[in-house]
């Protein structure tokens, strides 16, 4: 029911050539999705400047062993750090199909930095970030340790944005014709509710500030969740924990499994409730005596500098309303979002919505009417809703991802996804369920990896 993204009925084309229009336009963080957004929009010939609070640009990919003073996140004073990657963190996805399309994620052989395997630690990434930053000149776009506070309409359609930057550059306002929010949406903790969770006396933490496993060594560790994260993080902490209980709500309420090759290791059904001796009772009714849990319960879409008067919302994770995910109706496209789908493919999926609004915003690309747009995000809803879809599943793009991918590229012009980037995401995803444990390190879709490679000699040789 997602995937509307064919549906092209409410889509004008027109047949007139319009006249090409340069925007000043503000780009918000610096991590992939603001990188490849600020390359896209320089290449239509708009200009750009990319504000970036930390200190250098790659966004989540810039790993640092410190974590938040409150470790699970919800103390509004707390010291904050953006990064939610932890020390032994290795992609999930193979590097030819994370890499932008015309800058391939190849291996750089004979640099002893770098990481050549397929699945790669997150350095490398970070590495690859960088290089793309400096050889498409957008690092020469950024003011890195500038944060941008509020962000306002100002008259004619524009934009007020407010900056702070840390060296002592004080408070600055200035306006835009356009702003692209790609601030991330991995860094504020979402958290779980059961009856006894305020209360419960033991150590509680969010995986937000999850570095490595040494604070859980001979603990009885609940770690409740089941995403990718949680998958690496259960399997590491069971190394040196006394126990690790997996608290998953996409098993059947009765579940309680050993897993398999650990014999520390339980898969539970979610949590029912906690009390104060410390127990933790489970839907299947096994009850567990623990020091610690551990939320890895994903994170929430925040935008503490967006003031738009109620044109954009976050209502249980739902960001809207957004227009394919990207343009607010009331404001597109001179705000528009990068990066707000998850189960994804990242880049290439930024960079198909970075062209987009590059186009949009030249004028080279059409939009429908405001009205028609929101026809389109009230049909979305409405599908959701008659499926069943909880609301915080609204960007949840997992199984139609390249429909969409391939629906922006068509309103661009330009070519959809490979054919062998969707078939490789696929067999990786069967390999990850086949092997668990040795998908990044053993594979069979060797012959796609040389279609990739084929493929890559485009872009560099
Ligand atoms: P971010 O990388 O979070 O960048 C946002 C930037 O905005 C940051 O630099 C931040 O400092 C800046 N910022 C925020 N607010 C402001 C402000 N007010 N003013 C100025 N700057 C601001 N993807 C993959 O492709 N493969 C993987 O294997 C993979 N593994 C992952 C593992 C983990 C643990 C996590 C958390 C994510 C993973 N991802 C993976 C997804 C990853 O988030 C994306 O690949 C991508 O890096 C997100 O980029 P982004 O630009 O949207 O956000």
């Amino acid at each position: 029911p997602r995937c509307r993204f064919l549906s092209d009925s409410v889509v004008h084309s027109t047949t007139m050539q319009p006249t090409l229009a340069s925007r000043h336009v503000a780009v918000i963080g610096a991590g992939a999705g603001g990188l490849i957004a600020a390359r896209e929009l320089w290449r239509e010939g708009h200009k750009v400047v990319v504000f970036e609070r930390e200190d250098q640009v790659g966004g989540t990919w810039v790993y640092t062993p410190k974590v938040e003073s409150d470790p699970i996140g919800i103390h509004p004073n707390r010291t904050t750090v953006h990064s939610s990657m932890y020390e032994s963190l290795r992609t999930n996805l193979p590097r030819e199909v994370m890499g932008f399309r015309d800058y391939p994620f190849v291996a750089r052989e004979g640099d002893e930095e770098r990481d050549p395997r397929r699945f790669p630690g997150h350095k490398e990434v970070l590495m690859y970030l960088k290089d793309f930053s400096r050889e498409f000149g957008v690092a020469e776009m950024v003011r890195l340790e500038t944060e941008v506070v509020v962000v306002d309409a100002a008259e004619g359609g524009r934009w007020k944005v407010k900056s702070r930057s840390k060296g002592g550059g004080g408070v600055e306002d200035e306006i835009y014709d356009a702003v692209v929010v790609c601030n991330g949406h991995f860094t504020e903790p979402r958290l779980p509710q059961f009856t006894g969770i305020n209360t419960w006396k033991g150590k509680q933490f969010h995986s937000h500030n999850y570095r490595h496993p040494e604070p859980f060594r001979d603990q009885v560790v609940i770690l409740i969740g089941s995403s990718a994260s949680a998958v690496d993080i259960s399997r590491e902490i069971a190394g040196v924990a006394k126990e690790v209980h997996i608290a998953s709500r996409s098993v059947a309420d009765e579940t309680l499994q050993k897993q398999p090759g650990y014999d520390n290791m339980w898969l539970h059904s979610m949590i029912e409730n906690a009390h104060d001796d410390g127990s933790v009772v489970f839907k299947d009714g096994s009850v567990v005596l623990a020091d610690t849990i551990l939320h890895c319960t994903g994170y929430k879409y925040h935008f503490p500098f967006l003031e738009t008067n109620g044109t954009v919302t976050v209502d249980d994770n739902r960001v809207g309303p957004l227009y394919k995910h990207v343009l607010p109706p009331a404001s597109a496209p001179s705000l528009s979002f990068v990066g707000i789908p998850w189960k994804v493919v990242p880049f290439p999926l930024f960079e198909f919505q970075s062209k987009w609004i590059a186009g949009l915003l030249s004028n080279r690309i059409a939009l429908p009417s405001k009205e028609e747009m929101m026809e389109d995000v009230k049909a979305f809803y409405s599908l959701l809703e008659a499926s069943g879809t909880p609301k915080r599943y609204t960007h949840n793009l997992g199984g139609c991802q390249f429909e969409y991918d391939d629906w922006i590229a068509a309103q661009c012009g330009c070519p959809v996804s490979e054919e062998w980037r969707k078939q490789m995401y696929s067999e990786v995803s069967k390999n990850k369920c086949a092997r668990p444990e040795t998908y990044r390190d053993e594979w069979e879709d060797d012959h796609l990896v040389l279609q990739a490679y084929e493929d890559f000699k485009k872009y560099t040789l």
